[in-house]
């Protein structure tokens, strides 16, 4: 039986770095015996442009029946001046929203490559390999009360951060599975101290340990955790949190990294679609010039592999072809480092790059 994976390429390099990764995507499924069909749909501001719309029902309806979606990236210059509701970025929550998509997961890797990229030193940056498990549907983005008001002259606003314990037992799972599959380590970061929000998490987490004692759980404030993933980051590997703090602290792990271009995340839900994209935007300064870096979108396939179709093994060796490509030397004109002259690869370059260190794996 063949698995449906509905391609939404949307604005900027979004076309150019899906375009390359699903080549990735073809030659892995083969090596992992899967058989897949692919479609293409619209998405961002090319939905705009050709529906009226940020994301069409019909494709709302694709994505559902698909096992998983890998997306490029929306927006640009061109919508920006349409209203909040209107905007290309709308297409990318609802999709979200539609799919019921609760866990975002983020990692953080440094190829040793691209140690220089970062902004740590090189001992402090060896070895990074983790991963921010974001819970994405709730928190204090979604709770209620929320909204501002007039309050005896003065301009008073709240927000509400409210988790049930269905919510957190679902991400937590997620987060000891995938730590399960790494280094069996398990972070939860959490303000205890202050939030009886966070102590329900600790009491959630705790009783789903008792599934998972191969995984070692620890608990830490968010400050302290915000502090030690920039002094000692490699001892992190699975961190789960809820909304708010992982929205900060995976953009933190992630620019620890450097590279902005070869970030990937993966977005997991009930329904059990997987969304898969690259974290960075449609780059429009760059887009239609084959100058975008295409393995943060190759990456996300590895994540796919990973995730939905449960090929640990075949994801490694995408993770490898790339880990040799950048070993080689090669790099995208994003990865090139201040005052470094070395000559750059296009878009679809590294694709065949990619493509050849993969076969050559085989
Ligand atoms: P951006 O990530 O698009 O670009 C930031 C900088 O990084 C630019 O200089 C760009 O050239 C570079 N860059 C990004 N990805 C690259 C890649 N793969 N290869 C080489 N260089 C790369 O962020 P921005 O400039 O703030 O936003 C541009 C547009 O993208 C906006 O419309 C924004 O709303 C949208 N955006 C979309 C998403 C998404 O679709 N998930 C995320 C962020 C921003």
């Amino acid at each position: 039986m063949s698995e449906k994976i509905l391609v939404l390429p949307g604005d900027g390099i979004g076309p150019e770095v899906t375009r390359e990764a699903c080549r990735v995507l073809e030659i892995a499924a083969q090596r992992a015996g899967l058989k897949l069909e692919m479609e293409e749909a619209l998405i961002g501001g090319a939905s705009i442009d050709a529906d009226g719309t940020p994301l069409a029902d019909a494709v709302v309806a694709q994505a559902r029946a698909s096992r998983a979606v890998l997306l490029g990236a929306v927006g640009g210059p061109k919508w920006d001046a349409l209203s909040v509701d209107t905007r290309p970025e709308k297409g990318l929550l609802r999709i979200r929203k539609e799919l019921g998509l609760f866990a975002n997961l983020r990692p953080a890797t440094v190829f040793p490559a691209l140690a220089g990229a970062s902004t740590l030193r090189p001992e402090v940056v060896d070895g990074i390999d983790l991963l921010v498990v974001r819970e994405l549907t709730g928190g204090i983005y979604f709770g209620e009360p929320r909204g501002r008001a007039l309050v005896e002259g003065r301009r008073e606003a709240r927000n509400t951060m409210v988790y049930d314990e269905v919510e957190i037992d679902r991400i937590t799972r997620v987060a000891f599975d995938s730590a399960r599959r790494r280094r069996h380590h398990l972070t939860h970061v959490h303000k205890a101290n202050v939030l009886e929000v966070s102590q329900l998490w600790m009491e959630v987490v705790d009783e789903v340990a008792k599934d998972y004692d191969d995984v070692e759980l620890a608990h830490q404030l968010v400050d302290s955790c915000a502090m030690l993933l920039v002094r000692d980051p490699g001892r992190f590997d699975v961190i789960v949190t809820g909304n708010l703090f992982g929205d900060i602290l995976s953009d933190e792990a992630a620019m620890i990294t450097g590279s902005l271009g070869m970030l990937p995340s993966a977005s997991l839900g009930e329904g059990g679609v997987g969304l898969y994209e690259p974290v960075h935007g449609s780059a429009p300064d760059i887009a239609g010039q084959d100058a975008a870096n295409p393995l943060a979108a190759i990456l996300s396939v590895a994540m796919m592999l990973e995730h939905t179709f449960e090929r640990e093994d075949v994801a490694a060796q995408v993770r490898g072809a790339v880990t040799a490509v950048l070993a080689e030397g090669h790099r995208t004109g994003d990865l090139v480092l201040d005052g470094e002259e070395r000559p750059t690869l296009g878009c679809v370059a590294m694709g065949d790059a990619v493509l050849r260190q993969l076969e050559k794996g085989a």
